[in-house]
């Protein structure tokens, strides 16, 4: 619903260094630029203290109250563990063909930066692949494979294939 045409990301404490990668990743990957918003998240929003996990729609919910007027997409980096019902965690979550996404980077983490970052990178493009309304698809290394597990994270690519690619908006 929006002419904006900027991805913005969240910046909430992620390092700058990973914020980068993300960045490079959404303007080789979809072709947009991308905007840093610098909003604060309350640690409590979402939060189930016997879990000790957030859940996911409740915080999907709080940051789709906001919007920047040249904002095509808003996509959030959680550092928190996420979890919806029905589910022990979730990597990331988003509405179909919405304006918001979050991808947690929770258990993303490897000993190893490039591998961390390429997972990243992975849910986020997933994620916003939700947003412009590619549902889940089954193409070997097409990035909109549904992932449970890291073993199916790290089997995909962060690309989508030619015929979700088909659906994309070229900026
Ligand atoms: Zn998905
Ligand atoms: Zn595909």
């Amino acid at each position: 619903m929006s002419a904006g045409r900027f991805i913005y990301l969240t910046t909430f404490g992620t390092e700058k260094r990973l914020l980068l990668a993300v960045a490079k990743n959404l303007r080789e990957v979809l072709g947009f630029d991308v905007r840093f918003s610098h909003l604060l998240l309350p640690p409590s929003v979402g939060y189930d203290p016997r879990r000790k996990q957030h859940r996911g729609s409740a915080l999907l919910e709080h940051l789709s109250k906001v919007y920047y007027p040249d904002m095509l997409k808003f996509l959030a980096l959680i550092p928190f563990d996420l979890y919806e019902e029905g589910f022990n965690f979730i990597f990331g979550l988003a509405k179909l063909g919405g304006s918001h996404a979050l991808v947690s980077t929770y258990r993303l983490w490897s000993g190893e930066e490039r591998l961390f970052f390429e997972r990243v990178c992975k849910e986020v493009n997933h994620e916003l692949g939700h947003t412009f309304g590619l549902m889940h698809c089954k193409t070997p290394l097409c990035v909109m494979n549904f992932s449970n597990t890291l073993q199916e994270v790290d089997a995909k690519s962060r690309f989508f294939c030619e015929r979700c690619n088909k659906i994309l908006p070229k900026p």
